[in-house]
């Protein structure tokens, strides 16, 4: 799996050099790597459903209740710390400072997106109209639907109102860069937060159920178990999918200079995200579990070398599953509860570069940072992280509340899109850990209760690693 990275990185380099492959050419070279992208995502679902639904109905509900109290309190605590961190390495390194604003050419209008806007969509995305809908739907908000009825088809650059989702944001890329179809790839999703939602009081509902809810139970839980086999399945298949991943993207890069130009913010995103996964995580996984935190990490390799590679913590939940119940051994109770949720909204990586890019933005545009424009990127920043969807470069497309909400053109995330590919596979990587270390210190704070409902929930599947 570590030679993997630079394999794909060589085929690529010598393809691009020496393979004089047309658009179409290339768009076949990537093929192996698309059908493992979607045989991911494919069991996304069952896996969301049946794990959250299994997990949360064998505990009593005053336990999954604390349970749940406590990771919320975890992934809230370290995304603010990380936007903390983002925010003083940003207002230090001044990385947008010494960048010309003019040499990059803007165009367009800024959409009338508000904070409250985007908080209330987020909120509506909790609670779906309709379940199948959600499954293969984006919610979109109620502002989109109103103006999709007022506005013409052809001035669809207004149209990104409720930047929460993904569709109308993407619609916002679309008008105003050339290289929306990376983003436009990954709109219309399933409606994570929604699922999960309703996944927690079924689960709840089913377990209080007692032997009339027996039933059910098991179902979900038979539905684990074969999820999960499915999941070593496409394990197999992951290597030779990567490779060609990493491969086509190397082949796709069009325009090298401008990383020369953004080297500095990248360099501070990257600063910000090795500080909260090499210090501020770790530490506060010692203090609280009392373990070596770097061994729990090495545990996690696979899963991180994964999000790496895939740039989606959705994709990779599967694979974090089995590092950390395989190799960190935690109780299978809390990572079927703990890691789905935190795939979808504990998003530590997303959140620092959020607050890195608004500040850097703002640099850019010559527009003074005072202390209420940094709380409302700090506020929005978090927010925006909850909302997006664990799926590559879903931050960027989020990106826009945070920019709206202090003023900025949202058409500015086209400035920091020719890097995002790369530094969204680094944020994914610390999105996993940092669901990972909150696994663990969900499971040591709850001993106490996993040892008085007593045995483990088990899932039968052969270790394939
Ligand atoms: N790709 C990230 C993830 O899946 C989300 C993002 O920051 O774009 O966790």
């Amino acid at each position: 799996m570590f030679l993997i990275f630079p394999l794909g990185i060589g085929i690529g380099v010598l393809v691009r050099e020496y393979g004089n492959l047309s658009n179409l050419d290339k768009f076949y070279f990537a093929f192996p790597g698309e059908l493992l992208m979607r045989m991911l995502k494919l069991i996304i679902l069952p896996l969301i459903i049946s794990s959250i639904i299994a997990g949360v109905a064998v505990l009593d509900s005053s336990v999954s209740g604390k349970i749940g109290l406590r990771a919320v309190i975890y992934y809230l605590a370290t995304t603010i710390l990380a936007v903390i961190l983002g925010i003083v390495l940003v207002v230090s390194m001044k990385p947008g400072v010494s960048q010309r604003a003019e040499e990059i050419d803007r165009t367009g209008s800024t959409p009338d997106i508000t904070t409250v806007d985007a908080m209330l969509d987020l909120i509506r995305n909790m609670f779906p109209e309709n379940l199948v809908q959600a499954c293969f739907q984006q919610y979109k908000s109620k502002r989109e639907e109103l103006k999709l009825k007022k506005v013409p088809e052809k001035n669809s650059t207004t149209l990104a109102g409720g930047l929460v989702t993904n569709v109308m944001a993407t619609e916002a890329l679309k008008n105003t860069t050339k290289e929306y179809k990376i983003v436009g790839t990954y709109s219309g999703g399933i409606n994570v937060l929604g699922l999960i939602v309703f996944c927690l009081v079924f689960g709840i509902v089913i377990g209080e159920m007692g032997e009339k809810g027996r039933v059910l139970v098991d179902f979900f839980n038979a539905l684990n178990d074969a999820t999960m086999n499915i999941v070593q399945i496409i394990m197999w298949c992951m290597p030779l999918g990567i490779m060609f991943l990493i491969a086509g993207k190397i082949i796709e890069v069009e325009d090298w200079e401008i990383f020369r130009k953004l080297g500095l913010y990248m360099a501070t995103v990257l600063c910000g995200l090795a500080i909260h996964s090499i210090i501020v995580l770790p530490l506060i996984y010692l203090i609280i579990v009392r373990k070596n935190p770097f061994q729990f990490a090495m545990g996690m390799a696979q899963a991180l070398l994964t999000a790496l590679m895939i740039s989606s913590s959705s994709a990779t939940l599967p694979v974090t599953f089995r590092c950390a119940e395989d190799k960190n051994h935690i109780d299978k109770r809390i990572t079927r509860f703990v890691l789905p949720v935190g795939a979808t909204i504990n998003m530590d990586g997303t959140a620092l570069y959020e607050a890195v890019a608004a500040v850097f933005i703002a640099q850019l545009n010559d527009l003074d940072m005072d202390i209420g424009k940094i709380a409302t990127i700090s506020v929005t920043a978090t927010a925006a992280s909850i909302g997006a969807a664990g799926v590559p470069q879903a931050g960027l497309v989020t990106m826009v509340i945070v920019l709206s909400a202090v003023g900025l053109p949202a058409e500015d995330v086209t400035l920091i899109i020719a890097v995002d590919w790369l530094l969204d596979r680094f944020r994914t990587m610390v999105n996993v850990l940092g669901d990972a270390f909150g696994a663990g210190i969900v499971e040591k704070l709850s001993k106490k209760e996993l040892e008085q409902m007593g045995g483990s929930s088990e899932v039968n599947i052969v270790n394939p690693f």
